[in-house]
């Protein structure tokens, strides 16, 4: 065991502050990772702040941040894929079970016996749960170490390991995009990159935000149109019309409104993961035989499909670089929907803690 500097918080209100937290020695099949840059997820907020405590409380101290890009320093004796001086990645995810139905399926999202990379108990013991990203090392079991594309900046490329993968995975899933109509919903870390994937992979991308001051930075991130969601004459229009809507936003609001948008067949996927529950309208489901759906991040072989998709297309996140010393104001902004369009924590800003 070592001692390795991060931010944590104490309790649901109280600020991030700097702090020391055990970190395991790399055990046989670990890579240990100097942590470059973290981006700043809305989950991490959700979950600092308790707001999923029915589903998944939170134990604190927490230490955040699931989007880790980093150098490998050390490796156990028994990994092969990685070695000193590799760049890599780690998402959600640092554990699963390896042998349930998902998990054979290479879905480890799905596993009922996940290890998340923070706030869920914690399989070797170092500490009551497991930490995140915010801080200068992590020890990973190689499985769950994602190789990272030479040719991409790092500071955007780690918000690829959750706002990424969250929203290149239900786009796949819902096939060929190509001349489809594709509705993001919210303008955010997820939305932003969902923007550019539905792009990528050839769709007619429409924008539905809440901030009209998006406008010109969704149709530069490759929207062909964007429609101001509180303007129910914008949302008339385009009625009926929609083959696949990707729903991102982080907080209460009218999902009808949204599946009435969807044509025959269409279907809405959530990936936003609001505190409270969604209330749905049965009519606006059953008329146009639409459906709902949700996804949640994406499994370990499909992230690294993801990366390496990222580098090819050189797709990166639009990243605002802040040092650890801003992440409460940071955090102030997130939930007043200001990020452009995610924030990348530069982890060497910790030295000086
Ligand atoms: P984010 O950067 O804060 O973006 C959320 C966006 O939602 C905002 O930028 C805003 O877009 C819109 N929004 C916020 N409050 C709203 C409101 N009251 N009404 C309407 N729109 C609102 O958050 P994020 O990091 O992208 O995460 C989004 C959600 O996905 C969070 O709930 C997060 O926990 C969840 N998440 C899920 C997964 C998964 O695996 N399913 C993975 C990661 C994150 P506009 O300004 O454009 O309106
Ligand atoms: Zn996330």
């Amino acid at each position: 065991m070592y001692k390795a500097k991060a931010y944590s918080a104490a309790s649901a209100t109280s600020p991030l502050a700097s702090d020391i937290i055990p970190r395991r020695d790399a055990t046989d099949r670990d890579v240990q990772i100097e942590i470059l840059f973290c981006g700043i997820c809305h989950s991490d907020l959700h979950s600092v702040r308790n707001e999923w405590s029915s589903i998944m409380p939170t134990v604190y101290p927490i230490v955040p941040g699931h989007e880790i890009v980093g150098r490998v320093t050390s490796v156990g004796t028994a990994v092969t894929k990685f070695k000193p001086g590799d760049l890599a990645g780690v998402g959600c995810l640092v554990d699963s079970d390896h042998t349930c139905p998902n998990c054979t399926d290479g879905l480890e999202q799905l596993c009922p016996n996940q290890t998340l990379t923070f706030n869920s108990p914690d399989r070797h013991g170092t500490a009551p749960v497991t930490y995140g990203g915010y801080s200068e090392s992590i020890v990973v079991d190689e499985r769950f170490v994602l190789h990272v594309p030479a040719n991409l900046n790092l500071a955007g490329v780690a918000p690829l390991l959750c706002a990424g993968i969250t929203t290149y995975s239900p786009l796949k899933r819902w096939g060929d995009l190509n001349g489809k109509k594709v509705g993001v919903v919210g303008l955010g870390g997820l939305g932003h990159m969902g923007v550019k994937f539905a792009k990528a992979f050839g769709a007619k991308v429409v924008v539905f935000t809440t901030s009209p001051g998006k406008k010109e930075d969704a149709l530069r991130l490759g929207a062909d149109e964007v429609i101001i969601s509180t303007n129910p004459a914008e949302m008339l229009q385009h009625s009926g019309t929609f083959n696949f809507i990707l729903d991102t936003i982080s907080a209460d609001h009218d999902i009808n409104a949204y599946l009435g948008m969807l044509s025959r067949d269409g279907n809405l996927t959530l990936v936003g993961a609001p505190e409270k529950p969604i209330p749905i309208s049965a009519f606006a489901l059953l008329i146009g035989r639409r459906s709902l759906s949700g996804s949640v991040i994406g499994g370990i072989a499909e992230t690294q499909e993801m990366l390496d998709f990222c580098g090819q297309h050189n797709i990166t996140a639009d990243v605002e670089v802040i040092p650890i010393q801003k992440v409460n104001e940071a955090y102030e902004r997130l939930i007043k929907s200001d990020v452009k369009y995610r924030f990348s924590i530069d982890m060497a800003s910790l030295k000086a803690e």
